[in-house]
């Protein structure tokens, strides 16, 4: 019978940050395949997890998930951890995970952290729909793209970005969407965990002074950036939904509409009621 592979979430900074689950799968599997073998080998030291290592990370991804398939057929579990977080988020697994599915066997999740879900749930912005876009292509047609997208979007956006990248990203986001309201989430779980709530332009004064990892939470699209014409051809009812999904509460959504239909905000008031 083969085994099975287990993808194990790590702590993004607080090493208290792991499940027991995860920790009793890390000593149960035949192999940990790792990002970086020396990283994980200090967070197995941690937990006193003692297991053969073997490295997968994105230069060696097609060659080793070969290895790892032939393993898992021999009936080997494995337990795939990227160096923080979650695996296959803007880390490698994607390949490995693929191919395991493809040849039946049978892939498990180990949930734990992942820091832009923990970014976005205390940004502050609204967490009812998103999109996670990772990091911004460099290519500079691919780049131009993306933040066209982020322009145009109602949806909160989230970014990942290497600290020396962040203030050219924010110089980008500035010139291609304007001053939009943002959360910088910085440090997460650790000492010097900060959430700046601001916009593009005080962040981009604050940026020189501001270390170590960080993401971004941008905002949506808002309705004043929206022709009213396409908010006043809704129903009522998809009105509501649209600033619903916004994040806004009742009495500000009536009284939003109440502004872009031209109407006495009682008249919504009393469409609501009943
Ligand atoms: N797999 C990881 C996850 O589950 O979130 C993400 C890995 S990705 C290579 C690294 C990026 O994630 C960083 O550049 C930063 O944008 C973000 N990140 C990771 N840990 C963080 C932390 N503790 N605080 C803020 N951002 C973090």
């Amino acid at each position: 019978m083969s085994g099975k592979l287990y993808i194990v979430a790590t702590p993004i900074g607080n090493l208290e940050d792991i499940t027991i689950r995860a920790l009793n799968i890390l000593k149960s599997v035949d192999l940990i395949a790792a990002e970086d073998t020396r990283q994980t080998l200090k967070l197995l030291n941690h937990f006193e997890i003692s297991k053969p290592l073997i490295s997968y990370h994105r230069h060696n991804e097609d060659v080793k998930s070969e290895i790892l398939l032939e393993k898992l057929n021999e009936g080997q579990d494995i337990a795939l951890v990227s160096d923080a977080g979650t695996p296959g988020i803007c880390d490698p697994g994607e390949v490995v995970i693929k191919k395991a599915i493809e040849s039946n066997i049978t892939v498990v999740p180990i949930p734990g952290a992942c820091a832009m879900i923990n970014a976005l749930i205390a940004s502050g912005i609204s967490t009812s729909e998103f999109i996670f876009l990772g990091f911004l292509p460099l290519n500079k047609k691919n780049r131009k793209q993306k933040l066209e997208e982020i322009k145009n979007s109602n949806k909160t956006i989230i970014l990942y970005e290497a600290p020396h990248k962040m203030k050219n990203t924010l110089e980008d986001l500035k010139d291609i969407i304007g001053d939009r309201r943002i959360t910088l989430a910085r440090e997460l779980t650790k000492i010097h965990e900060e959430f700046i709530r601001d916009n593009i332009n005080n962040i981009l004064d604050k940026i020189d002074s501001l270390k170590g990892e960080m993401i971004l939470i941008i905002e949506g699209k808002s309705s004043e950036n929206n022709s009213q014409n396409e908010l006043n051809e809704l129903t009522l009812e998809e009105h509501y939904e649209y600033y619903k999904k916004q994040g806004f509460d009742k009495k500000e959504i009536i009284k939003k509409i109440a502004k872009d239909r031209n109407v006495n905000k009682n008249e919504i008031y009393m469409k609501f009621i009943n």
